[in-house]
């Protein structure tokens, strides 16, 4: 089926600035549509999120250029192809700036999405299904991901309150509709146990409570504790992960990473014991952006000291790129990899990327942003490679549940088959 016409808007997302919407429409009428998410604590190294810069309109936030690069040269550009590869090839090559400058990676994915989108539908197939298709995988059977739930906000994310950005518990159950209910009971019984204890339960971006405790592991404590009053066990039905997002505050000519609530500033091998030290207390199985996105020396300590036992996640390190993954390989850099579409800027590159990160045995954790939309497409994204975690937000906010009730969805469809 070839494009017949593409056409995109400005919307909010969740934050309550602009964001791009496209609606691809084919050549035998089918409709699919696209938003595109964005980021707070963004990697240096991401393609452009292209903003018009105009302090009149949304204090400069506003997408109307890329808006409009969607409805003239792109829509000019693609009428009557008819594959995902040759439809983002043709949005690179037209862009031309390597980092999506120019058009913006904001305008490219949310294209790109909506073309797969509007594919599935014409075939009257489920998206991850067409997406599994076109990535190749060998793979023949589709597992739902675990999910890793932050219901804890802190960083760029919660007005710094906390020096780390996520701290995320791991359901185990075998069905997802466990996971999520375990998770969800979980998450109510923490706030349950803050408000006893005089903590407003207001939430940051991500959907998780942001509690100014005195340190950042007390986040973990309460966490803990939380879990003790479920008939969930730590360790086994529950394990923990986090997400310190260190390229925040690490200051690379002093190469010093500074956490401001606990007023002391640390070394990558100081952070690697912390870790260490933490990874002895709690079930922790996973840390993403342990170290900046550009500290490749401490990158390398790091994965010699814990990569047999935790899950050490790039995400602002890598941002989804194929490029910066292929070195993190060579260097023995990390063992997984979190992947944002809008990282990359477009559905063909990050499947690029994720067959890259298989081929070489590193997990594969997608992952919303912490601006979302209604769209779902990650959901679906995550079952199509069979990734082995998707990180989606808490247990509340629309934007972060309906990634859960899709996966929840396409688990019944794939038991009724
Ligand atoms: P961001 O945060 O979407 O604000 O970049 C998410 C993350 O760091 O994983
Ligand atoms: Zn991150």
């Amino acid at each position: 089926m070839k494009v017949k016409n593409v056409w995109a808007t400005e919307i909010l997302d969740s934050r309550g600035n602009p964001t791009v919407r496209a609606t691809v429409t084919l050549s035998d009428g089918t409709i699919g549509s696209a938003s595109v998410p964005s980021g707070a604590s963004t990697g240096r190294h991401e393609v452009l999120e292209l903003r018009d810069g105009d302090k009149k309109r949304y204090g400069g936030k506003g997408v109307l250029k890329a808006v409009s690069h969607v409805n003239t040269t792109i829509a000019r550009a693609i009428k009557g192809i008819d594959n995902q590869r040759a439809l983002d090839d043709r949005m690179c090559a037209l862009d031309g700036t390597g980092n999506k400058k120019r058009l913006g990676a904001n305008a490219i994915l949310a294209v790109s999405l909506a073309f797969a989108h509007a594919q599935a539908r014409a075939r009257n197939i489920p998206l991850y299904a067409w997406i599994r298709e076109i990535s190749g995988m060998p793979y023949k059977n589709y597992t739902l991901p675990m999910p890793m739930m932050n219901i804890e906000n802190g960083g760029a994310h919660a007005g710094w309150i906390l020096d780390f950005q996520e701290f995320m518990i791991v359901p185990q159950q075998k069905l997802f509709r466990e996971r999520v209910r375990c998770g969800a009971e979980i998450f109510h019984t923490y706030g349950t146990l803050l408000k006893k204890h005089g903590y407003s339960t207001l939430v940051g971006d991500e959907g998780g409570y942001a509690i100014a405790f005195k340190k950042n592991e007390d986040a973990f404590k309460a966490i803990m504790r939380a879990i003790a009053q479920t008939p969930y066990t730590a360790g086994k039905d529950v394990m923990l992960a986090m997400d310190p997002a260190t390229s925040e505050f690490y200051d690379p000519k002093k190469r010093e990473y500074t956490l401001s609530v606990e007023k002391r500033k640390l070394s990558s091998e100081q952070m690697i014991a912390l870790w260490k030290s933490w990874m002895k207390k709690y079930p922790i199985i996973s840390i993403e952006d342990g170290l900046a996105e550009d500290d490749w020396d401490g990158w390398k300590k790091m994965t010699a000291a814990m990569g047999n036992e935790m899950l050490l996640v790039g995400d602002d390190f890598f941002v989804t790129n194929p490029k910066r993954l292929k070195r993190g390989i060579d260097r023995k850099a990390a063992n997984a990899i979190l992947i944002k579409l809008n990282q990359i800027g477009s559905l063909s590159e990050t499947l690029d990327c994720i067959a890259l990160a298989r081929a070489h045995g590193y997990a594969v954790v997608v992952s919303h942003r912490s601006a979302e939309t209604a769209d779902t497409t990650i959901a679906d994204l995550a079952v199509a490679v069979n990734a082995e975690y998707i990180k989606a937000g808490s247990l509340s906010r629309s934007e972060r549940v309906e990634k859960y009730n899709r996966l929840m969805d396409i688990e019944r469809e794939l038991q009724k088959r």
